[in-house]
């Protein structure tokens, strides 16, 4: 992240109504006027800092909403009530009927069935495709197309994306590249990079306590304020709005997201390292053996580290069950999906959140049926996590015990 960026979180100071030091939490759904032109003016956009329906905006909102735009270094922020909702509503802002997308095929299962076959509806076609493979982007791009889409680092495969070429190549051919960092807040800032429009799922990292769904979508004024135009924003009209007290909610969760992601990255390299040591096949950005290793150095802000996620295969399906139930029963984390959790949570993606992904597609792109996805908790003690984990696999047999040295 830019210092700048870094400064701009630390330097929010909000004052609630009474002088608290958290902002007070806006209590209602529908807002007064002292003057029916103002009312007008507001229904219209052309007043700021006016509140009129809490759908379009509330103060709790868009506080959140600044935090998030200066940890994103883009001018402004729309919250929304998930990270779909904020997927479904920019994708939708962009495209019209018969557009073309081009998206990386290792994307968030729900991404994926958007955009395959939900947008079909509107005759909006996507090309899916091996995103690190400049060329072939490059070469997808249509007159029709209006957007190239891809994760930073992909869910589940942890492929990293080369946002500065992409944005390049978005750059040449005039349209925005849209960015989801869910798995890299902090740790990779896209819009420094070149990104246009930068999404999360506040539900993960952000968030980092699994008690809720939200979503943003960070970008320029002009185009979070076209999300929110009364007569053609898809947020405004699609709706999905995160309730106030849920936004002032997350924002105090946001001011320990630094400490939390330093110690998700620490943990991980930490344990990456060590399977990796043993012989196990794990893919985390921090190894060298991660093909987008370099390009992760390069596009990185190294104090946060290479984020929480890892992933590890154990040959079969069957073995990938029979560890994550033993590691639930050893109280070594939950068998859940989603991420950002304090405690490590585990699933196998290729039968939970990228199962709407068909079988042919998912071995095409080396989503192996014994592929575990692993967001690594807050442990304080990551060399017992470590140890407590190794003897589950010895147990079960994904790894064997090494011959003692004579
Ligand atoms: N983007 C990524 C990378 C995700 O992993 C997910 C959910 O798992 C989403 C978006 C969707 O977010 P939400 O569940 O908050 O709608």
């Amino acid at each position: 992240m830019s210092k700048k960026a870094a400064n701009d979180l630390q330097d929010l100071q909000y004052f609630g109504e009474y002088g608290g030091v958290n902002p007070s939490i806006s209590d209602s759904s529908t807002y007064t006027f002292l003057s029916a032109k103002t009312m007008f003016d507001t229904f219209e956009g052309n007043t700021e800092g006016c509140y009129l329906y809490s759908r379009h905006s509330s103060p709790s909102n868009l506080y959140l909403g600044e935090a998030l735009a200066a940890i994103e270094g883009t001018e402004t922020a729309n919250v929304t009530a998930s990270g779909m909702g904020a997927i479904t509503a920019v994708i939708l802002q962009l495209c019209n009927a018969g557009d073309h997308i081009i998206s990386s095929r290792t994307i968030y299962g729900g991404t994926y069935a958007f955009m395959k076959n939900f947008l079909k509806k509107f005759n909006i076609n996507t090309t899916f495709l091996d995103i690190t493979d400049l060329e072939s982007v490059q070469k997808a791009i249509t007159p029709n197309t209006k957007m190239i889409y891809c994760e930073s680092i992909s869910n589940p495969l942890l492929e990293v994306a080369d946002i500065a070429a992409l944005s390049r190549i978005t750059k040449e051919n005039n349209i925005p590249l849209v960015v989801d960092n869910t798995f890299s807040p902090l740790s990779i800032t896209p819009a420094r990079l070149g990104a246009d429009i930068i999404i999360h799922s506040l539900t993960k990292f952000i968030n980092g306590t699994s008690d809720c769904v939200a979503g943003v979508v960070c970008g320029t004024k002009a185009f979070c304020r076209s999300l929110k135009d009364v007569n053609s924003g898809a947020g405004m009209l699609l709706g999905s709005t995160l309730d106030s007290l849920r936004g002032a909610s997350i924002l105090k969760n946001m001011r320990t997201l630094h400490i939390r992601i330093k110690k998700h990255s620490e943990n991980a390299q930490f344990l990456a390292e060590k399977f990796q040591e043993d012989g196990l096949r794990i893919v985390y950005p921090g190894l060298m053996s991660h093909p987008g290793h370099l390009i992760m150095e390069d596009q990185m802000n190294p104090q946060y580290g290479y984020g929480g996620l890892m992933t590890m295969d154990v040959g079969s399906l069957e073995n990938a069950n029979a560890l994550m139930e033993l590691m639930q029963e050893r109280k070594l984390g939950y068998l859940a999906v989603s991420l950002g959790f304090y405690k490590t949570l585990f699933s196998a993606p290729g039968t939970s959140t990228s199962s709407e992904i068909p079988i042919k597609e998912q071995e095409q792109m080396g989503l192996t049926n014994g592929l575990i996805r692993f967001s690594i908790g807050l442990d304080d003690d990551i060399e017992r996590t470590y140890l407590l984990m190794k003897e589950c696999m010895l147990e079960l047999g994904i790894l064997n015990a090494k011959p003692a040295r004579n």
